[in-house]
């Protein structure tokens, strides 16, 4: 009785999937055959992505990517075959330097220098780009744009004069804090918030980027400094790679939905972060299960993360564990909550290739991949309107409006 109940269950569940499963396939049968073409799409629209780790990963491992790479997510060939227009160049500066007393200014600003070399290797293939202006005038030619956005705002140094300096050489926009609390503004991965959100010259700076035309990025920062900036800019901001924390209870990391509308609200946008353990669930539990193990590993044995024997305990462990990679429509869900909760106006790319390692989804591995999630948008009703939005309307929108507002003040 007990077993038949059960198996009369599981045929129902069986044949509710079953249902689901046609009913989908129905809807997608019926549906009027699309006009165009994720391949087409990916070449009419400039796509930006708001977040690609190129400068620290060369810094790490040099490679030359005007050409194709054995290693990485992003390279000349890849991201012309996903059609990638307008990468953001992340120069990210380690949380540590500040916290060690450290010369962030220096590293910034080598790091722009390597992007600005990328450019002088390939200017028949790159470009770098200060404005919107100049992102459409690359396209028409055929070049990838390369902005340049700070991840970490600890190179300002808490000297406005850097702020000007670093906009000079082209940063547009700045992730105010990293892993850890600065000066500017105290961190989501921190436990220690000493500002209880902005620090003073934080507030400072917030207003400082609105005149000279920075785009204030809210990522990595507490919810609590996420209220103060939205207290204090004028112009709209930008999460640049945060996803959605509905999907990820807990992980402050991603944006909760209140925190989506008010940010929605003040005419931004929300660039979905692709990597797995920032859109699934069962992917971040499964890591922090393998994190706690390697911790103990490393303890026990009196070893550093980077020794070999760490190394090759990863590779026993996921042999014995595969990690749950997210896929595709993990990441599609993403889009469609912040689209239902906000509008398709405040939704766009911030991959973070080339920045969360082996961790992203099936189906969206590199910068050759675009059109996959371009299709997947197709599938689930997105017009070619829409898309183009998300690909980079809603970036261009708030870029152009900074600049207007930076102009006029
Ligand atoms: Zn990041």
């Amino acid at each position: 009785m007990k077993d038949s109940k059960t198996k009369s269950t599981i045929l129902t569940f069986a044949v509710m999937a079953l249902m689901a499963c046609q009913n989908n396939s129905v809807k997608t049968e019926n549906s009027p055959p699309q006009s165009i073409s994720s391949a087409e799409i990916s070449t009419k629209y400039i796509i930006a992505d708001l977040h690609v780790d190129v400068p620290y990963r060369l810094e790490e491992n040099y490679a030359d990517v005007t050409v194709a790479t054995e290693d990485g997510d992003f390279d000349y060939p890849r991201a012309k075959s996903g059609g990638l227009d307008a990468p953001f160049m992340s120069i990210y500066i380690p949380a540590e330097i500040e916290a060690t007393g450290g010369d962030s200014t220096a590293v910034a600003n080598k790091l722009i220098d390597s992007v600005e070399a990328i450019v002088n290797s390939a200017p028949n293939k790159f470009a770098l780009a200060y404005s919107t202006d100049q992102v459409k005038d690359n396209f028409s030619k055929g070049l990838i744009s390369l902005p340049m956005g700070m991840e970490n705002g600890a190179p300002i140094a808490g000297d406005l004069r850097n702020l000007k300096h670093f906009y000079d050489r082209g940063i547009r926009y700045i992730t105010l804090s990293h892993s850890l609390s600065n000066h500017i503004s105290d961190s989501s991965y921190d436990e220690a918030r000493p500002a209880k959100g902005l620090t003073k010259f934080g507030k400072k700076l917030v207003t400082a980027m609105n005149i000279t035309g920075v785009m204030v990025d809210v990522s990595h920062i507490s919810d609590l400094a996420f209220y103060d900036v939205m207290a204090t800019s004028q112009t709209p901001v930008i999460a640049s790679h945060s996803s959605a924390r509905k999907f990820t209870p807990g992980f402050e990391r991603n944006m909760d939905d209140n925190m989506i509308k008010l940010l929605a609200a003040n005419g931004g946008v929300i660039f979905i972060n692709f990597g797995s353990t920032f859109v699934s669930q069962t992917s971040i539990e499964s890591y922090a299960v393998y994190k706690a193990a390697m911790d103990q590993f490393l303890q026990a044995n009196n070893l550093k993360e980077d020794s070999d024997e760490a190394k090759s305990f990863t590779e026993s462990y996921r042999k014995a564990n595969p990690f749950p990679f997210a896929d595709l429509n993990d990441v599609l869900d993403h889009f469609d909550h912040v689209v239902k909760l906000a509008g398709i106006d405040h939704v766009g790319i911030g991959s973070d290739y080339d920045g969360v390692g082996d961790s992203l989804p099936t189906g969206l591995k590199d910068v050759s991949t675009y059109p996959n999630l371009i299709d997947g948008l197709l599938n689930r009703g997105y017009s070619e309107a829409d898309i183009a939005k998300i690909l980079s309307g809603n970036l261009m929108r708030v870029w152009q409006q900074v600049e207007v507002f930076a102009a006029n003040n």
